[in-house]
């Protein structure tokens, strides 16, 4: 903790200069992103900053609860807005992201900003772009880490329950509800304090969880019914076509976590999951013990994320990446069955 008292100590200071700011996160956000952004956007308006949440697009409306959701700008929606912004601020905080490319069409504009640069994110391999990086690849969430963040600057006493729930939610989601091995004794005792700043756990929960659409459980069916498990690789794969989304309805948000569905199969150590996304395709990966999915990502499929949960594209047809994935998931079968096997 040394790092991050010396990185509060040193913001500290540089807050004295009263400097604008803009809050942003990583492109397609999720509850970690949303809750962080919205959550530590609150307390820094309740000292008195001005501050502008811009993401670079929307999020599903089982997050749109969330206190200052309403005052979130798109980038995509309202790029000259964002940019005059972008370009007027002070300091520009980066969370849940450790990489500009991250943030889509936002990259140009916070390369070009500058502004000061904070980094609050959780994932692996920081890139060097902030003036403060506070990075902890342990950390469950990037919400536990802006709770962290808020104690070291003595500003816990500022979370209200809107913004608790916010931050609750973040530490939920990316935990699997506290089930991952990232859950530590001490993200426990964050939500603990989290609870007792009023945090209603279960409505939190009914909010993210049971709002699934009649199309979300048509594409699970697809999904779920087209998997193919390959037992030598303990790997279970599952895709959706570009048809599959239009004849379902498909709607942002709808095949969140079906990645999962693959990792709860008995015996599987990695799941897959292949959708089309903005003219190419889009890779989930998670893997249940052992396996890193950030290397295996990271090396054939332009991405990055966790050692247990990451991401990738493809500019390949369908079948082709999935031939290829599978090509790639073989040069590792002696590694996986290690993993699968020796957890
Ligand atoms: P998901 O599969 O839920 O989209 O993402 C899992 C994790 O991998 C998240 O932490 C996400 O930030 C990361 N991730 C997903 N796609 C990509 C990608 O294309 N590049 C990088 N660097 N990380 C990704
Ligand atoms: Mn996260």
């Amino acid at each position: 903790m040394q790092k991050l008292e010396a990185l509060c100590r040193d913001l500290k200071e540089f807050l004295l200069e009263r400097p604008d700011i803009v809050v942003t996160n990583h492109q397609n956000p999720d509850g970690d992103a949303v809750g962080s952004a919205t959550a530590l956007s609150g307390v820094l308006m309740q000292l008195g900053f001005r501050v502008k949440i811009i993401m670079p697009n929307d999020y599903s409306s089982n997050l749109k609860w969330m206190s200052l959701s309403e005052e979130v700008i798109f980038y995509d929606q309202s790029q000259l807005e964002a940019d005059q912004y972008i370009t007027d601020a002070g300091l520009l905080i980066h969370l849940d992201y450790n990489n500009p490319s991250r943030s889509g069409a936002m990259e140009n504009a916070i390369r070009q900003s500058s502004a000061k640069k904070l980094m609050i994110d959780h994932h692996q391999q920081p890139d060097n772009f902030c003036d403060w990086t506070y990075s902890d690849t342990s950390m469950s969430s990037t919400c536990e880490m802006v709770w962290h963040f808020l104690a070291q600057m003595e500003w816990t006493e500022l979370l209200d329950k809107n913004l608790a729930e916010a931050l609750y939610t973040g530490i939920a989601t990316d935990t699997g509800n506290f089930r991952f091995s990232s859950t530590s004794a001490t993200t426990h005792r964050v939500a603990a304090h989290l609870l007792e700043k009023g945090v209603e756990n279960q409505k939190v929960a009914s909010r993210v969880y049971d709002s699934n659409s009649i199309s979300r459980f048509q594409l699970l069916g697809r999904a779920l019914k087209g998997m193919e498990v390959i037992p030598e690789l303990y790997t279970a794969i599952i895709h959706l076509n570009q048809e599959d989304l239009e004849e379902c309805g498909f709607e942002k948000g709808d095949t969140e976590g079906f990645v999962n569905y693959g990792l709860s199969l008995e015996g599987t150590e990695i799941a897959a999951f292949v959708l089309p996304r903005d003219g190419m395709y889009k890779l989930s990966f998670r893997s249940k013990t052992t396996f890193d999915v950030n290397q295996f990502a990271r090396a054939y499929f332009n991405g990055g994320g966790h050692k247990n949960a990451a991401g990738g594209s493809s500019e390949r047809s369908m079948g082709e990446t999935i031939s290829y994935l599978k090509e790639c998931l073989y040069k590792h079968q002696a590694e996986i069955k290690e993993h699968a096997e020796n957890p």
